[in-house]
């Protein structure tokens, strides 16, 4: 297949996309690590940054859906949010302000 650059369109397009399926992980706990996946792997092939509200709803190193006190627990410390995740048994760390 010739590689092409991806369009503006087809960027706005993949973030709904993305959206979507992050919906879809929030109601389904069966697949919730498959639809992250796919979500992941949209955002690497149109190069598009995943939204910041979605970069903290998800392992990144095993891709589960956290929920939290189910799969995952939260900690603040020294302005970062850590996630440990239940499943991997990592950290996710996400600075915030
Ligand atoms: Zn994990």
């Amino acid at each position: 297949m010739p590689h092409k650059k991806p369009l503006e369109k087809e960027k706005k397009t993949a973030g709904e996309a993305i959206r979507f399926l992050f919906g879809e992980a929030a109601k389904s706990k069966k697949y919730a690590k498959k639809y992250v996946q796919t979500a992941r792997k949209l955002a690497m092939k149109l190069k598009i940054r995943m939204p910041r509200e979605l970069k903290r709803q998800y392992c990144k190193h095993c891709y589960t859906y956290f929920r939290i006190g189910e799969n995952c627990r939260v900690r603040v410390q020294r302005g970062k949010v850590v996630y440990y995740c239940f499943d991997c048994k990592k950290y996710t760390r996400i600075p915030y302000k």
